[in-house]
């Protein structure tokens, strides 16, 4: 850092900067109103992620037309914050709603990482499950979770909306106990499911 001392016109506009951020970083250290700062925003930044959860437009096969139904008036997924958005630079939720070929396994994979963490994946339906009715064939994934880390399952051929709108409110209460934990480091956190809960 540039010595505040020195000549004056050697002392620049990032040099400032520095100065003005290192003698406000030390006072709030020793205040420790940075750490209390950083546990308000924290809990401020859980919260309101919680409650929009912005979702992935992705419909991959029948269980996408449950998902349509979820935003329509008659169930209205909105009024939960369950806000569908086409792209993944801006989505939370990854939900998986249909069975994974293992052609379009590395495009959803890349989807998943395009998205900004924390992240939360959401298996709908049998297929994104085990495979569904395909369940060992030769050409689709036996469940989204071999390879992406899954924290809601909604069993189902197809589950209904409500079934979807209780997932993600299922997906609230784990961020609520995860805080924003990234989703690499989740290890020791299962998977829910939906039906299972009680
Ligand atoms: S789980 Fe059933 S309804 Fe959903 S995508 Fe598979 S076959 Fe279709």
């Amino acid at each position: 850092m540039a010595d505040p001392g020195q000549n004056y016109t050697a002392f620049n506009s990032n040099a400032l900067l520095e100065f003005v951020g290192d003698t406000t970083d030390e006072a709030l250290s020793s205040l420790r109103i940075k750490q209390f700062l950083s546990v308000l925003a924290g809990r401020f930044f859980n919260w309101a992620g919680r409650k929009s959860l912005f979702t992935l437009h992705l419909g991959i096969k029948c269980c996408a037309i449950e998902m349509a139904a979820s935003a329509i008036p008659r169930f209205d997924a909105e009024r939960f914050g369950v806000i569908f958005r086409s792209s993944p630079r801006q989505s939370d939720v990854l939900l998986v709603n249909g069975p994974i070929s293992k052609k379009f396994a590395d495009p959803v994979v890349r989807l998943w990482e395009q998205m900004p963490e924390p992240k939360y994946c959401i298996a709908m339906g049998e297929c994104a499950i085990s495979g569904g009715p395909y369940f060992q064939s030769y050409n689709i994934l036996e469940g989204v979770d071999t390879v992406i880390p899954v924290d809601v399952y909604i069993p189902g051929c197809p589950p209904r909306p409500e079934a979807l709108i209780d997932g993600f409110g299922l997906l609230r209460e784990k961020i609520i106990k995860i805080g924003g934990a990234p989703s690499t480091g989740r290890d020791g956190e299962k998977p829910v499911i939906v039906g299972e809960e009680a």
